[in-house]
């Protein structure tokens, strides 16, 4: 025979705090608690295998349920010297869903089912309190009607509020029992006049009613909108919890209450929770009555703190609730989310979960409950949320400080910023080279802007979603932005922009908070990002534990230093081509891309020659021995291209020809598709002039850099779009004789490793062959997702949210790793590469390598290491450390 009912309560359970699948997390830590020994009201919970027979057949039940079902009733009235239907004793219960994650959506708990017009006056005599009866039975009209029967909470609502209109009352506590008989007789009426049939006055059939209408709400549409966004199968189920009532409404020693057992704000181990003297459920949540605070400390810090605490108000059910919170803490090893009833001064527990947290606190309760000796530094690092960093490792704002919110967008990228407002990225560039905090304003912001937003403090968009340049390059920047404000109007020829009637120019001081996407008038004070102890203790046990290494995306002497203090261990991906954007060198790189003869690329070549060896000289010596991957030129040439007439005039007459003539020069090197186009290492079979002068600078830096600081320096040259072991062949000679002849120029040894980039699905299918030349890969999965799906990442604004909202897509490929297409491919490169250099050098470069989910799957195809932009290098430490764990336990 099927198991379907499973009894808790009175000092032991069937269930277990393991069987979370069977009885859902509710049901599971009932049984758990009742095991050891926690007052939990006497219960059972029927299994989720019900909730799939119920869906599955279309609402029938298995037919051994009505049996267990009514032993366990019986368990119960044992248990409580009670009877279910009693006309002298009855037993009243609650009904309450629990899926095995908590889960809105499904149907509402009932309370004090059980009652009708006959027992609701037993209920009064045993209790010796009318009005206690009275006030449980218009509840449970109520919460039934509208939870079970589908009426309108409101209409309800409506009936209470009239009658005390017309009795001039103000709060529930001053309706007597006789007033709540009135209100009653008046639910019942509604109930009659809605529905064509009378309130269910058979304790069975409402019973049944309500186990009936949990299993139904897994099937409405909120829970499966809910299940979609969350990804939670349909086959889980719901269990259904039923439970005797204690009572939180028996007057002035009564109580109901909910509680953190640590603060779940800031993670300090004190008790946090409220509390309501004389009321049921969740009034406390209701907010009808303002709630006391639980602890003496509490209260005086509270909003009303002339209330008194639950410490004062009843002290003996305080400390065994204190006593019950530790227990619950000390079995589960976790901070926990409690709920609790005190009737006539006697504690019961009615729930227990582990508790909602900030990323702040998070880090603080792993790190102390390793030092209070509940878990061990490698259970820590597994408890707190990789991505949730990201809110630690930025300023926020001052919760105490007042807002003045001007507009609100979207949270691009976290951190909050002041500055001045500049509506250009020059201006940008020229006001922060005057030492002015500047905050860029864009309707949206394109990769001419990047020099802009290297100047502002931070980016604000008003056109653009989470994926937009502006989001995704102030990510990688690590600088905040909030985009998409689309309720702001830019007018750059006034200088002004506009929001909701209030204007703002050019040099007004704003904030964003890119935690909320909110933008605010003025400057608002910050707290300053905590590096050092839990966040350091945490991540030196995660550095402990984790395989692979963490390096970084970095081409600037900024980044680089900053990424060394997130903890980098070297540069994985260092792109020349952001050092050849800048404003002193955009000259001579234009000259030497519209140069049409070697000589005269090389002329432009050797003024940039200086530039860039001095460019890895600074970076080598941050790096300090750390090894340093530098990817050769890659984006197509017409990204460095002038573009309007004026500038095309500009131009010509720097570099010293005609503006028809670099027209002419500019039209040949337009193309259709340049993502597709004359980039990566085709930029350097067909110029390799460029690609020697690239590696020059490097070895010459290497020496020097050496030199200075005595630790050898074995630079990685890592040449981008590789799709043929041919393409590598032809750039990997050129490296070598220049390898060869800087060292003898300069009587040095180099050694060097030559690589390649993989981001094309060729590249992975031939990496063996590649292999052959390549001393290591470093996917570069930007590329090679567009290049697998056949993507243009610029493109697909106009048709991924449609994507997204069809589900479609699972996740955004260009956050988290496809792995069952792009993965694949990683994968079969690994291997292949392997097969032929077992030796090779394997990391990641795209940004993925920040993202916690790709880390894991790097985890699990073996790189080396990951590589992410400098504010991600944290979450990449953590991330690496729960997936080696994770790898452990497989
Ligand atoms: P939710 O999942 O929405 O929190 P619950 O099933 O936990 O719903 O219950 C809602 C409220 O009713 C909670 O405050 C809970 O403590 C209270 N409650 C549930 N069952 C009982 C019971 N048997 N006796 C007293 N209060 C109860
Ligand atoms: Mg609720
Ligand atoms: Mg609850």
């Amino acid at each position: 025979m099927n198991k379907w009912v499973y009894s808790f309560g009175d000092g032991a359970a069937e269930g277990t705090a393991g069987m979370r699948n069977l009885l859902g997390g509710k049901g599971a830590n009932l049984a758990e608690m009742s095991n050891i020994g926690v007052p939990v009201p006497p219960g059972f919970t029927i299994t989720t295998e019900v909730c799939t027979h119920f869906t599955k057949t279309g609402g029938t039940y298995p037919d051994e349920l009505n049996d267990q079902l009514e032993a366990a009733l019986e368990k119960i009235g044992r248990a409580t010297g009670r009877a279910f239907g009693d006309m002298k004793k009855p037993l009243l219960v609650s009904v309450r869903s629990g899926a095995r994650v908590s889960m809105p959506g499904m149907m509402d708990t009932v309370l004090n089912l059980g009652l009708n017009d006959e027992t609701v006056g037993a209920l009064a005599e045993d209790a010796g309190d009318e009005r206690f009866a009275y006030d449980s039975y218009r509840r449970f009209i109520q919460m039934y009607g509208d939870v079970v029967m589908g009426l309108e909470h409101h209409d309800f609502e409506a009936i209470l509020e009239g009658f005390k209109d017309e009795k001039n009352l103000d709060l529930d506590t001053d309706l007597s029992a006789a007033d709540w008989q009135v209100i009653i007789e008046r639910y019942k009426a509604l109930v009659s006049d809605k529905l064509g049939r009378p309130f269910p006055q058979d304790p069975r059939d409402q019973l049944w009613g309500a186990i009936g209408a949990v299993f139904g709400s897994w099937m409405n549409a909120r829970a499966i909108t809910y299940r979609r966004l969350h990804q939670i199968p349909e086959s889980w189920g719901t269990a259904v919890n039923v439970q005797g009532m204690v009572f939180g409404n028996m007057g002035d020693t009564s109580a109901t209450g909910v509680a953190f057992t640590r603060n779940p704000s800031t993670g300090e181990n004190k008790l946090y929770g409220e509390f309501l003297v004389n009321a049921q459920g969740e009034d406390v949540v209701a907010g009808i009555r303002t709630p006391q605070a639980i602890t003496e400390e509490a209260r005086m810090e509270s909003s009303a703190p002339e209330k008194p605490s639950l410490e004062t108000a009843l002290p003996e059910a305080f400390k065994e609730f204190q006593a019950i919170c530790t227990r619950l803490e000390n079995h589960y090893r976790e901070m926990q989310d409690v709920e609790f009833t005190i009737e006539r001064g006697k504690l019961w527990m009615l729930q227990t979960r582990s508790g909602k947290r900030t990323a702040k606190a998070a880090l603080k309760i792993a790190v102390d409950l390793v030092e209070e000796g509940l878990i061990q530094p490698e259970e820590a690092v597994n408890r707190v949320d990789p991505a949730s960093l990201d809110q630690l490792l930025h300023p926020t704002i001052d919760p105490s400080a007042e807002r003045n919110v001007f507009a609100t967008g979207l949270p691009a990228s976290p951190g909050a910023a002041s500055g001045e407002v500049v509506f250009s990225s020059d201006e940008a560039e020229r006001l922060a080279g005057q030492g002015k905090a500047v905050i860029l304003v864009r309707v949206e912001t394109s990769p001419e802007d990047i020099h802009g937003m290297h100047a502002s403090q931070g980016i604000l968009t008003t056109r653009g979603g989470m994926t937009s340049h502006a989001a995704v390059v102030a990510r990688g920047m690590g600088k905040p932005c909030v985009s998409g404000a689309g309720a702001i109007r830019v007018d750059y020829q006034a200088g002004t922009f506009t929001a909701a009637g209030k204007t703002l120019k050019a040099g007004d001081v704003v904030t964003i908070d890119g935690a909320n996407g909110q933008v605010l008038v003025g400057s608002v004070p910050m707290l300053k990002p905590e590096l050092s102890g839990d966040f350091a203790q945490l991540m030196e046990w995660a550095d402990k534990v984790r395989r692979m290494k963490v390096r970084t995306n970095a081409e600037t002497p900024a980044d680089a230093r900053a990424a060394r203090e997130f903890g980098a261990e070297g540069i994985g991906l260092c792109r020349t081509e952001h050092m050849f954007f800048d404003t002193d060198r955009i000259g001579a790189v234009r000259e030497m891309i519209v140069a049409d003869t070697e000589a005269g690329r090389r002329t432009a070549l050797d003024k940039l020659l200086p530039m860039q060896r001095g460019d890895f000289i600074e970076l080598f010596e941050i790096m300090a021995g750390l090894p340093v991957t530098i990817r050769l030129l890659d984006p197509p040439l017409h990204e460095f291209l002038p573009k309007t007439e004026e500038e095309i005039a500009e131009v010509a007459e720097a570099i010293g020809v005609s503006p028809t003539k670099l027209k002419r020069r500019l039209d040949m090197l337009t193309e259709f598709n340049p993502m597709l186009g004359h980039r990566g290492c085709r930029l350097a079979v067909s110029y390799p002039e460029i690609a020697e002068m690239q590696a020059r600078a490097i070895f010459e830096a290497a020496v020097e850099s050496a030199k200075r600081t005595g630790s050898p320096v074995r630079p990685e040259i890592m040449v981008p779009l590789v799709g043929l072991k041919a393409e590598l062949d032809i750039v990997k000679e050129r490296i070598d004789a220049v390898a060869k002849t800087v060292s003898e120029e300069s009587g040095t040894d180099i050694s060097y490793d030559v690589g390649t980039m993989v981001e094309l699905p060729r590249a992975c299918l031939t990496a063996d062959k590649i292999a052959e030349t390549a001393h290591f890969f470093s996917f570069g999965t930007n590329d090679l997702t567009q290049t697998t799906f056949g993507i243009s990442r610029d493109d697909a604004a106009s048709f991924l949210p449609t994507y997204q909202q069809q589900n479609i897509f699972e996740v955004d490929p260009f956050v988290s790793i496809d792995v069952e297409g792009v993965g694949a491919l990683m994968k079969i490169g690994v291997e292949r590469g392997r097969q032929t250099r077992p030796d090779i050098k394997l990391g990641i470069c795209g940004e993925h390598g920040g993202d916690p989910a790709s880390v894991k799957f790097c985890e699990t195809v073996g790189l080396d290491y990951v590589s992410c932009s400098p504010f991600r290098v944290p979450i990449a430490r953590l991330a690496a450390a729960q997936a080696a764990v994770a790898a452990g336990k497989d």
